[in-house]
C-alpha cells in the first residue's frame, strides 16, 4: 500500500479540551505520533478536529490553529516536507452518550468559527476542510430526534429533498420550507436538556446505565479522565455481564504489521486465470454490479483462495466481469475472469466459492484459460434473454412479435448521466421468438426491457412484474486460445 494520508483524530485543539471529551492523548502524543508518521514516510498527516464540544472557548479553538502548526513543523523535522490537511466538523451530542443532555452550538456559531479558522489556517499553509454549517444543524435535529419528526421527513421529501447526505444535493431552503409548513422549530432539537427531562430513547436500552452516563458527563465537565477498561480496571459502564458479554481483547499487532493483508506478489509467470460461469437468482437480482463486486471480494476472502491483488494505492483481488447486469435481471450466466496463484485447480476454486457464496448466487463452471487471453467484455458477442411476462401483457403476442420482426428499423434512445446513446434494436436483435406468456430473443446491444418495451409498444415501468433472465452468452470464438481442461 502507498503511504498516501495517514489520519489522527486529536479531536479538539487544547489538552484541556481533550480532557472533556476523555480523547486520552496529550500535544505532546499528538506530535511524537505526527514526527514517527512523517519518519516513517508518509508526506500528508490528515487532522481531524471538532468545533462546539461542551465548555469549548474561543482559546480552544484558536489551538486548533497553534497544533496543526506543530504537527506540519514535526514533518520539517523529520526531513520529509510534511504536508497537513485539518477537517473541521462540528460537534452534534448524540443519544446513549454522556453528553446527550448538552446543546449542539447554534448555525451562526458555527459559521463563525469556520470563519476564524479559515484564513488563520490558511495563512499557515494550512488545508481546511469543513462542514456545512446547516448540514450540522440538521444532522443535529435527528440526532436526537423524536417521532414528531417522521412528519417534518415526509413533508422535506414532498418538496423534493433527496441524498441530503451529500452536500451537492441538500437544499437548505426546501428544508426550511419543511421546517415552515410544519411549525417544526429546530432550536428545540438543538436545546440542553434538562437531566430529569424525560428523552425520546429513554426506553432503548443499549446497556449502558444512565447513571453512568451523568456520572460521566459530570466527570467529563471537571475535565477528570476515565480510563480505558481494556488497559486498566472496570468502571461498571454496564455493558458487560462478566458471563456472557465480557472483554475480549485480541493479542497486540506488533508494530509495522498489518491484522489484514494481502499475500507478497510474486513474478506474473507464476499466476493463473480462472474463468468462472455463475448464476445470480431470486433475490440477488436486486445487488447491483458494484455490491457484486463486494460480494466476491468478501468470499474470495472468507474462502481463502490465493488471488493476485493489483498494484497501486489500494490493492484489489484481481477479478475481472464480461458485463455489469442491470439490477433486476436474473442470470444463469454470468461470467468473470479470477487470477490465482498457479496451481491452484479451477475445481478446487470452485467448491471453495460455492462453501462461501450467499444463496442465489453459485459457481456452475470454472475452468483455467491462457493468462493473456482477451478481456470476457471484448469478446462477448451475443446475449440470450427470456422474458415471463404478466398474462395481461401478453395479449397478442405471437402477431406483435411477427410485426417487430417485419420493421426494418426500431431506433432507441437512452439517457443517462447527461449522455444521449442512440443505436437501432432491431438491428442489434438475431432471434425472437414468443411462446405462451415468454418471449427469448438473441441480442447484441440493448437491454431485455428495451426490447420488449418496443416490441409490445408500452413503457418501460410496465414490466416491472415481468420475470428477466439471462439465458446464454456467446463468445466470438478464439480457437488458439482453447481453455485448458481442468
Ligand atoms: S469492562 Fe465492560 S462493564 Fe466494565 S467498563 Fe469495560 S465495557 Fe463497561
Amino acid at each position: 500500500v502507498r503511504k498516501t494520508g495517514f489520519t489522527l483524530a486529536p479531536e479538539a485543539g487544547s489538552d484541556r479540551l481533550r480532557s472533556v471529551i476523555n480523547k486520552g492523548i496529550t500535544e505532546e502524543d499528538l506530535l511524537e505520533n505526527a514526527r514517527a508518521v512523517y519518519s516513517a514516510g508518509w508526506r500528508l498527516i490528515k487532522l481531524y478536529f471538532m468545533i462546539g464540544l461542551p465548555t469549548e472557548t474561543m482559546e480552544d479553538v484558536e489551538r486548533i490553529v497553534e497544533i496543526s502548526r506543530e504537527v506540519k513543523r514535526q514533518g520539517k523535522w523529520a526531513g520529509s516536507g510534511g504536508d497537513v490537511n485539518v477537517s473541521v466538523s462540528s460537534f452534534v451530542p448524540k443519544p446513549h452518550t454522556p453528553f446527550q443532555w448538552e446543546p449542539q452550538i447554534s448555525e451562526e456559531e458555527i459559521v463563525e468559527k469556520q470563519r476564524y479558522l479559515r484564513p488563520a489556517l490558511k495563512k499557515k499553509k494550512l488545508i481546511m476542510k469543513w462542514q456545512d454549517a446547516s448540514l450540522s444543524g440538521l444532522e443535529g435535529v435527528f440526532a436526537r430526534g423524536d417521532r414528531r419528526l417522521s412528519r417534518l421527513l415526509i413533508e422535506a421529501h414532498r418538496l423534493g429533498c433527496r441524498f441530503d447526505g451529500w452536500w451537492e444535493h441538500f437544499d437548505r431552503s426546501k428544508w426550511g420550507e419543511a421546517f415552515e409548513n410544519t411549525g417544526i422549530e429546530p432550536t428545540f432539537y438543538h436545546r440542553r436538556r434538562e437531566l430529569d427531562e424525560p428523552l425520546p430513547w429513554d426506553h432503548i436500552d443499549c446497556g449502558v446505565r444512565r447513571e453512568f452516563l451523568l456520572a460521566e458527563r459530570e466527570a467529563a465537565l471537571a475535565g477528570a479522565p476515565t480510563p480505558d477498561c481494556r488497559a486498566g480496571e472496570c468502571t461498571g459502564c454496564g455493558v458487560c455481564d462478566f458471563e456472557e458479554i465480557k472483554l475480549r481483547l485480541n493479542e497486540p499487532v506488533p508494530f509495522g504489521t498489518f491484522a489484514c493483508q494481502p499475500p507478497p506478489q510474486e513474478a506474473s509467470e507464476l499466476a493463473q486465470k480462472i474463468r468462472i460461469r455463475f448464476e445470480k437468482l431470486g433475490r440477488m437480482r436486486y445487488l447491483s454490479h458494484l455490491e457484486m463486486l463486494t460480494l466476491f471480494i468478501r468470499a474470495v476472502g472468507r474462502a481463502r483462495i490465493p488471488m493476485r491483488y493489483s498494484q497501486g494505492f489500494h490493492p484489489h483481488p484481481k477479478f475481472s466481469f464480461a458485463t455489469a447486469l442491470s439490477v433486476g435481471i436474473e442470470s444463469h450466466a454470468e461470467y468473470m475472469d479470477m487470477e490465482v496463484d498457479s496451481g491452484f485447480s479451477a475445481q478446487a476454486l470452485k467448491e471453495a466459492l460455492n462453501a462461501t457464496l450467499p444463496e442465489g448466487v453459485r459457481v456452475l463452471e470454472a475452468e483455467i484459460v491462457p493468462i493473456k487471453s482477451p478481456a470476457l467484455s471484448v469478446i462477448m458477442e451475443r446475449v440470450r434473454y427470456r422474458v415471463t411476462l404478466p398474462e395481461s401483457l401478453a395479449v397478442e403476442l405471437p402477431a406483435k412479435v411477427a410485426a417487430f420482426l417485419a420493421l426494418e428499423s426500431s431506433p432507441l434512445r437512452r439517457e443517462k448521466k447527461g449522455k444521449v446513446v442512440e443505436f437501432d434494436l432491431r438491428h442489434q436483435l438475431s432471434e425472437l421468438s414468443a411462446d405462451g406468456c415468454v418471449l427469448e430473443m438473441l441480442v447484441g446491444r440493448g437491454k431485455p426491457v428495451e426490447f420488449a418495451s418496443a416490441i409490445l409498444g408500452l413503457p418501460a415501468d410496465a414490466f416491472k412484474d415481468a420475470r428477466l433472465e439471462k439465458l446464454e452468452v456467446l463468445f466470438a470464438p478464439a480457437p488458439e486460445e482453447l481453455p485448458v481442461a481442468c
